[in-house]
């Protein structure tokens, strides 16, 4: 999955260990130029590596009709299918294994921010407890860590919950897209792993960032601190910041696990225990 596409997006693949050509969903927020500019040349681009696969490519309403006008730039003629779905405030798109919901946030134009979240997963299974009921290890393992039960030779009967523990929440990401400080992101993001959000200014320049449909770092902290993620990123840093520390430094005031990443910058998230 790829969130916003600006121009440079596949110049910046390139540099980094990932592969534009595993893409298989864009999820675009909105259509200013440093979101979305990046589509047609990754098209073409993934046209030249001979994909077959068919790319999705999610957005707020205009995504079909835009997506039509990129497709006719030049003499491209597309070999894979590129599919454009229009989203919008409160859907929920469900996948195997994780949902995409949907908020509009507020930037001016129509803008959306993103929510991954993976499914719930079974809880721990308790190997020992297993072995003491007398259930031999191998395939009725996996059958009750897949959450069924099983039938023993004996003719008893194991329900899944006798050896597996509560189930664990999957991990949850939030991708905020261009906005002001937005009310609903504090519900949206509750309890995230992480929260990518707006920072553009600091907050010095409060009016600014308003006016201009953006957030401060401290303004995006305390929704960070308001949702209680585990971590924020700050994104979309105005270039005025040559360095980020002032960024960083009025965040970690208000929510300590704030960072600025640096270009190509991995991270992981960790299942939960
Ligand atoms: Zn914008
Ligand atoms: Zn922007």
């Amino acid at each position: 999955m790829l969130f916003d596409c600006g121009e440079g997006t596949q110049r910046q693949f390139q540099k980094s260990s990932l592969s534009y050509m595993q893409i298989s969903k864009i999820f675009i927020s909105h259509f200013h130029g440093d979101h979305f500019l990046g589509l047609p040349g990754l098209f073409q681009t993934m046209q030249l590596n001979d994909r077959k696969e068919p790319l999705h490519v999610y957005g707020p309403s205009k995504m079909i009709s835009l997506t039509q006008e990129l497709l006719s730039l030049g003499y491209f003629r597309p070999s894979y299918e590129i599919v454009a779905h229009e989203v919008k405030n409160g859907d929920q798109l469900s996948f195997d294994g994780y949902a995409i919901d949907v908020l509009q946030v507020k930037h001016g134009v129509p803008c959306l921010a993103y929510c991954l979240q993976e499914d719930m997963r079974p809880g721990k299974f308790n190997k020992p407890k297993a072995l003491e009921l007398g259930i031999p290890e191998g395939p009725l393992f996996s059958r009750l860590q897949r959450g069924n039960c099983v039938t023993l030779q004996d003719g008893r009967v194991i329900t899944p919950e006798t050896v597996l523990g509560s189930p664990r929440a999957g991990r949850k990401i939030v991708y905020s897209g261009d906005t002001r400080p937005c009310e609903a992101m504090i519900s949206f993001a509750d309890h995230a792993d992480v929260l990518i959000h707006d920072a553009t200014f600091d907050k010095s320049l409060e009016d600014i960032a308003g006016s201009y449909g953006h957030t401060t770092a401290a303004q995006a902290a305390l929704i960070a601190k308001q949702a209680e993620v585990q971590r924020l990123f700050l994104v979309h840093i105005s270039p005025r910041y040559l360095d980020y520390k002032v960024l960083e430094g009025e965040a970690r005031n208000i929510f300590p696990h704030t960072h600025v990443p640096k270009d190509l910058q991995e991270y992981e998230i960790k299942l939960k225990k």
